[in-house]
C-alpha cells in the first residue's frame, strides 16, 4: 500500500488532528481510574470517539438484537423440526460451504481489508467481500470497522468496546462478567461507536457506504441464497432445510465464532512475545475461525494480512493464493 493511502487510512482512524487524543492522556492509573482527569464524562466518551447521542444507541442497540435474535430463531426451529425434517448430506454440505466463504467474509472482508486495510483488491472483489461480510449480519460495514478499530486504539483499556477487563470507564472484576460483555453484552449494553470519526473511509466510498445504507436487504439476500441452492439441488423441503440451516443455523454458528475471537481470544491462550495487550494466540480458535485466534500476534501487527503461524491462518492462506492469482497486491506481512 502507498504512503499515500497509509495516512489517509490513519486519518479516517483517528480523526483531524485537533481532534486526536493520546490514548494515555484518557487512559488513567490503573489503581485510580480518574486520577488527575479534569474532564467530564461526556468529554471523555466525545473525545474517545463514543456517540453520545443515545437515540443512536438505541438504534444499534435494536440492529444488533434483530441481527442476533432472527437467525438465532430459525436456529431454533431448524433444531426443532429435526424429528421431522432432518438435515440431508446435501443440506449438511451447503451448510459447510456457506459457513466457510461466510467466514472468509466476515476474517478476510470485515477484518483484514475493511477495518485494516493488509491488501488492495481490485472492484469485483470488494464487492464480493463486502456481500459476503453483510452475510454475517454483524452489523453494517461501518459500524464494524468503527468498533474494530476502536477495539485496536484501546485494546483492553478504558473505552475499549469489546473487552472482558473494561465497560467503557468502567472496570470489570468478574472474569465470567467480562467474558460476557465481551462475548455478547457489549453490542446490547455498550455504546456506539463514531463513524465519523472511525470509519470515515468507509462513509465516503460509494460501494462500501451503499452496502452500509442497504445492510438489510443484503443481509436478507445471505438468508434466502442457500434456500435457492437447496431449491435447486433438492426441490421445496430442501429449500427450506438449507434456509433454516445454511442460513440461519449458519449465521449463528459464525457469531459465535466471531464473538468467540473477542471474549476468549483475550483471556485464553499465549501472548506474543512483544505484546502489549491481553490479546492471545489461541490455537483451537485460529482453526475454527480461519486464524483470527491469533489474535495475540494480529494485536502486535494490526496490518498485517498474514498471522503467524501461517499453517492455522486458512484466512490468511486464501490471501496468499489470491496474490499468486494476481487477483489481490501490496500484501502487508511480516518475516516474523
Ligand atoms: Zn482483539
Ligand atoms: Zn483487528
Amino acid at each position: 500500500m502507498s504512503q499515500l493511502k497509509r495516512n489517509e487510512l490513519e486519518q479516517a482512524v483517528d480523526g483531524s488532528a485537533n481532534e486526536r487524543v493520546a490514548p494515555d492522556e484518557i487512559i488513567p492509573q490503573p489503581e485510580n481510574p480518574f486520577h488527575g482527569e479534569t474532564r467530564t464524562r461526556d468529554e471523555l466518551f466525545r473525545s474517545a470517539g463514543i456517540e453520545l447521542d443515545e437515540a443512536l444507541t438505541e438504534a444499534n442497540r435494536r440492529l444488533n438484537l434483530i441481527s442476533i435474535g432472527g437467525p438465532l430463531a430459525g436456529t431454533v426451529a431448524a433444531i426443532l423440526l429435526l424429528p421431522v425434517l432432518a438435515p440431508t448430506p446435501g443440506t449438511l454440505i451447503v451448510f459447510g460451504l456457506f459457513l466457510f466463504v461466510n467466514a472468509l467474509g466476515a476474517g478476510v472482508g470485515l477484518h483484514r481489508y475493511f477495518t485494516h486495510r493488509s491488501f488492495e483488491a481490485p472492484p469485483a472483489v470488494v464487492c464480493a467481500l463486502g456481500v459476503l461480510g453483510t452475510w454475517a449480519m454483524q452489523g453494517p460495514i461501518a459500524r464494524w470497522v468503527a468498533d474494530h478499530r476502536r477495539h485496536h486504539r484501546f485494546s483492553d483499556s478504558r473505552f475499549d468496546p469489546h473487552s472482558p477487563y473494561w465497560n467503557d470507564d468502567a472496570r470489570i472484576e468478574g472474569r465470567v462478567r467480562g467474558w460476557a460483555h465481551a462475548h455478547l453484552l457489549w453490542m446490547i449494553v455498550g455504546r456506539r461507536t463514531s463513524e465519523q470519526r472511525y470509519a470515515k473511509d468507509i462513509l465516503a466510498n460509494p460501494m462500501t457506504s451503499f452496502f452500509t445504507r442497504h445492510y438489510w436487504s443484503v443481509a436478507a439476500s445471505g438468508l434466502a441464497a442457500p434456500a435457492i441452492v437447496g431449491l435447486i439441488i433438492g426441490g421445496a423441503d430442501e429449500a427450506l432445510l438449507c434456509f433454516l440451516w445454511a442460513g440461519c443455523a449458519r449465521v449463528s454458528v459464525l457469531h459465535q465464532l466471531t464473538w468467540s475471537v473477542n471474549s476468549f481470544g483475550h483471556m485464553f491462550g499465549s501472548k506474543a512475545a512483544g505484546a502489549t495487550d491481553e490479546a492471545r494466540d489461541n490455537r483451537i480458535l485460529a482453526i475454527l475461525m480461519i486464524g483470527e485466534g491469533l489474535h495475540s500476534y494480529h494485536h502486535l501487527h494490526p496490518n498485517a494480512a498474514v498471522n503467524r503461524p501461517i499453517s492455522l491462518d486458512i484466512g490468511g492462506l486464501v490471501i496468499l493464493a489470491l496474490e499468486k492469482i494476481n487477483v489481490v497486491k501490496n500484501v502487508t506481512r511480516y518475516e516474523r
